[in-house]
């Protein structure tokens, strides 16, 4: 407003139709004059995310698949109502998962949102418009963030972190700090750079492994940085933060499912007083990867009550819908061909 020629009152009361209003349309701005509408509309779009073919799914969990209005290319929104216990307070009614990147770039083996790869970063607004969308769909206020849907959000740190100013803004969404969850593969200089961002965020590591060897097998990110140096940036993160760290451990049978794996887990969790989600792995297709039995699930998550680490084995939800991480665009831009059906091994 300022290059326009206009008052600072001119960007609050923009700020207050698309965040307050919710309105769609410039035109729609009726305290500005139409002139302004015009040159407004001319010049940026209040739709950055299209809604598709909603989802439902029988355990209430509803997934969305959005058009990016930008180039056409899909992202995944799940909006999942209360998991006591799982991210942010008991109260909490409505978690939205949102998607921060278009695929992903650090090819976890079990994981359908990297397996064509990275395509893009999603920008402020697209990140934005997640939660503007899904609260339009859903009629009514999403509660909690996190992020963990599609890609890797420290890998797209200037966009996260304008997004997360603006989820967390009061002229904003108005979600409080530590009900917006961050979720990284575990890329420790940007944990770091993290803890020094002003708003206190909560964190989530995906471990899925306790020792380097389990862990590389299944994530290549860990070659980059090994344990020991994503440890060094977690206790640089309880430095400056009060809020425990979440570890996130997808159960895959066979791999990381061993009582020993559990045991190494709650050596590496007690320091740090973090909690552990234990989380049966969601099959997808072409990939060879199961969920262990419910017993053995039951087993691991018993090792870590027995050293009185705060666990929870977390109940699916959207198995049914495809709700694990990057699989319903996948199936969309199979169909469309946008990307190749993936072959793997
Ligand atoms: N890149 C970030 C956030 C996106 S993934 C991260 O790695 O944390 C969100 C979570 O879903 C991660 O813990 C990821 O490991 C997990 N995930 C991916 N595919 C999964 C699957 N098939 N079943 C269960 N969890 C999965």
């Amino acid at each position: 407003m300022a290059a326009r020629g206009e008052s600072a009152f001119r960007a609050k009361q923009v700020v207050e139709w698309i965040y307050g209003k919710r309105v769609q349309d410039f035109a729609d701005m009726t305290n500005l004059k139409p002139a302004l509408r015009e040159a407004l509309a001319g010049e940026f779009r209040l739709d950055p995310v299209l809604p598709t073919n909603q989802q439902g799914s029988s355990d209430t969990t509803r997934k969305f698949l959005f058009k990016l209005a930008r180039d056409g290319r899909y992202i995944e929104t799940v909006l999942i109502p209360a998991s006591p216990g799982l991210y942010g307070d008991q109260a909490d009614r409505l978690t939205l998962c949102v998607s921060s990147q278009v695929g992903c770039a650090f090819d976890c083996k079990f994981c359908a949102s990297g397996l064509a790869g990275l395509t893009r970063n999603l920008d402020a607004g697209e990140i934005v418009g997640q939660v503007i969308e899904a609260e339009r769909i859903a009629q009514d206020r999403v509660d909690n963030i996190v992020f963990m849907g599609m890609g890797e959000p420290l890998a797209n740190f200037a966009n996260l972190t304008k997004a997360i100013t603006i989820i967390n803004a009061h002229w904003g969404i108005g979600i409080g700090a530590r009900h917006i969850t961050v979720s990284t593969s575990g890329l420790a200089p940007q944990i770091e750079k993290l803890a020094d961002f002003e708003v206190p965020v909560r964190l989530a590591i995906s471990l899925h492994g306790a020792s380097d060897e389990v862990r590389e097998r299944i994530m290549p990110v860990n070659r980059k940085y090994p344990l020991d140096r994503l440890f060094e940036a977690l206790r640089y993160w309880s430095t400056r933060k009060k809020q425990k760290i979440t570890f996130e451990f997808i159960l895959i049978e066979g791999v990381n499912d061993s009582l020993e794996q559990a045991e190494l887990l709650a050596r590496r969790s007690r320091p740090l007083g973090a909690k552990v989600n234990l989380i049966p792995y969601n099959t997808v297709e072409g990939l060879p990867w199961k969920r262990p039995s419910v017993g053995r699930q039951e087993a691991f998550f018993r090792v870590l009550q027995g050293h009185g680490i705060p666990c929870t084995l977390r109940r699916e939800k959207g198995h049914d819908i495809a709700a694990a991480c990057g699989q319903l665009r996948l199936k969309q831009e199979t169909a469309e061909g946008i990307v190749e059906a993936p072959v793997k091994a």
